[in-house]
Protein backbone atom coordinates (compact mmCIF):
# COMPACT_ATOMS: atom_id res chain seq x y z
CA UNK A 1 0.00 0.00 0.00
CA UNK A 2 1.11 3.63 -0.92
CA UNK A 3 2.40 5.60 1.91
CA UNK A 4 -0.65 8.21 1.25
CA UNK A 5 -3.24 5.17 1.09
CA UNK A 6 -1.83 4.27 4.82
CA UNK A 7 -1.78 7.29 6.27
CA UNK A 8 -5.70 7.73 4.77
CA UNK A 9 -6.17 4.86 6.79
CA UNK A 10 -4.65 5.51 9.89
CA UNK A 11 -6.34 9.09 9.43
CA UNK A 12 -9.74 7.43 8.94
CA UNK A 13 -9.74 5.04 12.01
CA UNK A 14 -7.84 7.87 14.29
CA UNK A 15 -11.17 10.24 13.12
CA UNK A 16 -13.50 7.76 13.61
CA UNK A 17 -14.96 7.98 10.30
CA UNK A 18 -13.97 4.43 9.43
CA UNK A 19 -15.87 3.71 12.92
CA UNK A 20 -19.26 5.29 11.93
CA UNK A 21 -19.13 2.97 8.72
CA UNK A 22 -18.59 0.02 10.49
CA UNK A 23 -21.33 1.02 12.99
CA UNK A 24 -23.52 1.68 9.79
CA UNK A 25 -22.93 -1.92 8.62
CA UNK A 26 -23.87 -3.30 11.95
CA UNK A 27 -27.10 -1.51 11.98
CA UNK A 28 -27.98 -2.38 8.88
CA UNK A 29 -26.82 -6.07 8.68
CA UNK A 30 -24.38 -4.98 5.32
CA UNK A 31 -21.52 -7.60 5.03
CA UNK A 32 -18.39 -6.04 5.63
CA UNK A 33 -14.86 -7.15 3.27
CA UNK A 34 -11.47 -6.54 2.63
CA UNK A 35 -11.08 -4.57 -0.14
CA UNK A 36 -7.60 -2.45 -1.93
CA UNK A 37 -5.85 -0.05 -0.07
CA UNK A 38 -7.41 -0.14 2.71
CA UNK A 39 -10.60 0.05 2.10
CA UNK A 40 -13.51 -2.00 3.11
CA UNK A 41 -16.38 -2.87 1.14
CA UNK A 42 -19.89 -3.62 2.62
CA UNK A 43 -21.66 -5.36 0.24
CA UNK A 44 -25.59 -5.94 -0.90
CA UNK A 45 -26.64 -2.77 1.44
CA UNK A 46 -30.34 -2.72 1.41
CA UNK A 47 -32.12 -0.13 3.28
CA UNK A 48 -33.05 2.20 0.62
CA UNK A 49 -31.18 6.11 1.62
CA UNK A 50 -29.32 6.98 0.05
CA UNK A 51 -30.62 6.84 -3.00
CA UNK A 52 -27.45 6.00 -4.90
CA UNK A 53 -25.48 3.01 -6.11
CA UNK A 54 -22.81 3.07 -4.21
CA UNK A 55 -21.45 5.62 -0.70
CA UNK A 56 -18.49 6.23 1.39
CA UNK A 57 -18.39 6.61 5.10
CA UNK A 58 -14.52 7.29 6.47
CA UNK A 59 -13.05 4.19 4.20
CA UNK A 60 -15.93 1.85 4.11
CA UNK A 61 -17.66 1.87 0.55
CA UNK A 62 -21.12 0.43 0.34
CA UNK A 63 -22.48 -1.39 -2.55
CA UNK A 64 -25.91 -2.27 -3.51
CA UNK A 65 -24.55 -5.33 -5.19
CA UNK A 66 -22.04 -7.77 -4.76
CA UNK A 67 -17.99 -7.99 -5.42
CA UNK A 68 -18.87 -9.00 -8.32
CA UNK A 69 -20.05 -5.86 -9.56
CA UNK A 70 -17.75 -3.94 -7.19
CA UNK A 71 -14.55 -5.80 -9.20
CA UNK A 72 -16.09 -5.32 -12.93
CA UNK A 73 -16.15 -1.08 -12.18
CA UNK A 74 -12.69 -0.17 -11.28
CA UNK A 75 -13.75 3.53 -12.26
CA UNK A 76 -16.58 3.42 -9.18
CA UNK A 77 -14.31 2.18 -6.59
CA UNK A 78 -11.86 4.93 -7.90
CA UNK A 79 -14.60 7.42 -7.62
CA UNK A 80 -15.80 6.35 -4.06
CA UNK A 81 -12.19 5.79 -3.01
CA UNK A 82 -11.66 9.47 -3.78
CA UNK A 83 -14.25 10.08 -1.42
CA UNK A 84 -12.37 8.08 1.48
CA UNK A 85 -9.66 10.22 0.88
CA UNK A 86 -12.08 13.70 1.29
CA UNK A 87 -12.77 12.25 4.51
CA UNK A 88 -9.44 12.30 5.75
CA UNK A 89 -9.25 15.61 4.22
CA UNK A 90 -12.23 16.60 6.06
CA UNK A 91 -11.10 15.43 9.64
CA UNK A 92 -13.81 12.54 9.35
CA UNK A 93 -17.31 12.98 9.77
CA UNK A 94 -17.24 16.73 9.17
CA UNK A 95 -17.33 15.62 5.50
CA UNK A 96 -21.24 15.04 5.52
CA UNK A 97 -22.27 18.27 6.59
CA UNK A 98 -19.68 19.78 3.66
CA UNK A 99 -20.91 17.49 1.39
CA UNK A 100 -24.76 18.59 1.92
CA UNK A 101 -23.81 21.87 1.76
CA UNK A 102 -22.26 21.25 -1.60
CA UNK A 103 -24.88 19.01 -2.50
CA UNK A 104 -27.71 21.99 -1.84
CA UNK A 105 -25.54 24.01 -3.98
CA UNK A 106 -25.06 22.29 -6.55
CA UNK A 107 -29.20 21.17 -6.79
CA UNK A 108 -29.99 25.34 -6.51
CA UNK A 109 -27.52 25.58 -9.37
CA UNK A 110 -28.33 22.83 -12.08
CA UNK A 111 -31.08 20.42 -10.70
CA UNK A 112 -28.77 17.60 -9.89
CA UNK A 113 -26.81 17.19 -6.45
CA UNK A 114 -23.34 16.50 -8.57
CA UNK A 115 -22.80 18.37 -11.10
CA UNK A 116 -21.36 21.39 -9.04
CA UNK A 117 -20.75 19.31 -5.81
CA UNK A 118 -16.91 20.39 -5.44
CA UNK A 119 -16.71 16.77 -3.61
CA UNK A 120 -18.43 14.93 -6.70
CA UNK A 121 -16.24 16.87 -9.04
CA UNK A 122 -13.19 16.56 -7.33
CA UNK A 123 -13.23 12.62 -7.28
CA UNK A 124 -15.11 12.68 -11.06
CA UNK A 125 -18.40 13.24 -12.18
CA UNK A 126 -18.68 11.23 -15.02
CA UNK A 127 -16.84 8.03 -12.71
CA UNK A 128 -19.85 8.65 -10.19
CA UNK A 129 -21.99 8.64 -12.49
CA UNK A 130 -23.14 12.25 -12.60
CA UNK A 131 -24.21 14.23 -15.35
CA UNK A 132 -22.26 17.28 -15.79
CA UNK A 133 -25.08 20.24 -16.32
CA UNK A 134 -25.09 23.52 -16.95
CA UNK A 135 -25.63 26.11 -14.06
CA UNK A 136 -29.41 27.34 -14.75
CA UNK A 137 -30.20 30.98 -14.89
CA UNK A 138 -33.28 31.04 -11.71
CA UNK A 139 -32.78 35.51 -11.76
CA UNK A 140 -33.20 35.59 -15.18
CA UNK A 141 -37.28 37.41 -14.46
CA UNK A 142 -35.56 39.55 -12.04
CA UNK A 143 -32.56 40.89 -14.46
CA UNK A 144 -35.28 41.43 -17.07
CA UNK A 145 -37.45 43.16 -14.78
CA UNK A 146 -34.28 45.31 -13.71
CA UNK A 147 -33.26 45.84 -16.60
CA UNK A 148 -36.57 46.56 -18.31
CA UNK A 149 -36.75 49.20 -15.54
CA UNK A 150 -33.71 50.83 -15.95
CA UNK A 151 -34.11 51.31 -19.64
CA UNK A 152 -37.89 52.74 -19.08
CA UNK A 153 -36.16 55.50 -16.49
CA UNK A 154 -32.83 56.08 -18.95
CA UNK A 155 -35.95 57.14 -21.40
CA UNK A 156 -37.73 59.47 -19.11
CA UNK A 157 -34.64 61.62 -17.47
CA UNK A 158 -34.86 64.88 -19.44
ZN1 LIG B 1 -19.46 10.45 -5.37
Amino acid sequence: MRAALHIRRVANATNLSTAAGLLLAALTRTSIERGPNGLLFGTKYQPRLPLADAFTVGNVIFYRADRHYIDSRPELLGHESAHATQYAWCLGLPFLPLYGACATFSLWRTGDPGSRNFFERNAGLAAGGYPNLPTLVRLAPLWTFLAHNMTWQGRHQP
